[in-house]
């Protein structure tokens, strides 16, 4: 497997549920079928994903394919790498898109403003000119807390005073962006409101806002959700989708919950790419989303 991924998801529940399966030695018959479908459900990979999967699986031993145990979990491993190969696609900063727009969304608490700060060290080390804007105006801290990671690292962050309409400091932050040359604007948002309708509808704005200035822009809406919260992230997403057009997913938290078999879903209902995975709270940790080193971590 890559370096770093089976070490950081080892911990996590589903690692140990669908890992702790094979090294246990078990009989290839339906008792282990029914072990698989058990570890699948409570690591949160769905009922829709994990029937399709034991389906297959019980079609191809009752068709007497497996010769053992470990061809049964080699056929798992390559049915649950097809799963997610299909949105495995990285995010593409485009150079002809100057800048080339970042929308991040998603509720509070999912780790949106940390994700920022490591997307925004991961794209200033690969050289490009980098801005930040404040977009979350519904929450102080959030605000401070991007602009003193934009002091710390040496990032212009756009912001206005508490309170200020999103949609503004994101039109005032695309037009500081195209006057100083910017390559990459990475804009948060609240994650949270007086109302639901009232989110939605600030997103939409902030989008409409963007478009304006440039009919591109955002070129990404780049959702974080938050991995352990198992199937409530994909009511979320469906929220977001509907309003704001999710383009992108990062999961955050993979490391050390019991739910993240709520990627699987996630690709199987939506099929919109997951850009980065979340494995720890270090910046490195933000990883490239693989379809293969994921499952080998869960897999062992
Ligand atoms: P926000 O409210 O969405 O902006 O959330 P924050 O960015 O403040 O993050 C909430 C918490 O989640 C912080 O303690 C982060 O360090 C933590 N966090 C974010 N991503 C990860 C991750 O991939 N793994 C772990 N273990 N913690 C994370």
């Amino acid at each position: 497997g890559k370096p770093g991924w089976r070490d950081r998801l080892k911990g996590s529940g589903i690692a140990r549920g669908l890992g702790g399966l094979f090294s246990r030695n078990p009989r290839l018959d339906d008792d282990l079928l029914d072990e698989i479908e058990t570890a699948l459900l409570t690591a949160d990979v769905g009922i829709s994903a994990t029937t399709a999967l034991v389906e297959s699986l019980r079609g191809r031993m009752k068709a007497r394919e497996f010769a053992d145990v470990p061809a049964l979990r080699n056929a798992l491993r390559a049915d649950l790498v097809a799963m997610l190969e299909p949105v495995a696609r990285p995010l593409a900063i485009d150079p002809a898109a100057r800048p080339f727009v970042i929308l991040t969304v998603g509720v509070n608490g999912v780790g949106k403003t940390t994700t920022i700060g490591k997307l925004a060290k991961r794209y200033k080390d690969e050289g490009h000119a980098l801005m930040l804007a404040a977009g979350d105006t519904f929450r102080a801290a959030a605000v401070a807390q991007l602009q003193a990671w934009g002091e710390r690292n040496g990032v212009a962050v756009i912001a206005q005073g508490q309170d200020a309409d999103a949609a503004s400091v994101a039109f005032d932050a695309l037009q500081a962006a195209r006057a100083r040359g910017i390559d990459v604007l990475i804009a948060d948002t609240a994650g949270r409101l007086h109302t639901q309708q009232g989110l939605m509808a600030e997103l939409a704005k902030i989008k409409r806002v963007l478009g304006k200035l440039d009919g591109g822009a955002p070129h990404e809406v780049l959702m974080v959700i938050d991995g352990t919260t198992g199937q409530n992230a994909l009511s979320q997403l469906r929220h977001f989708h509907a309003a704001a057009g999710v383009t992108g997913l990062v999961v955050t938290k993979l490391d050390g919950t019991a739910k993240g078999g709520v990627v699987f879903a996630l690709a199987r209902e939506f099929g919109i790419p997951i850009r980065f995975a979340g494995i720890g709270e270090r910046p490195e940790d933000l990883r490239v989303f693989d379809a293969e080193a994921f499952v080998d971590a869960l897999l062992p």
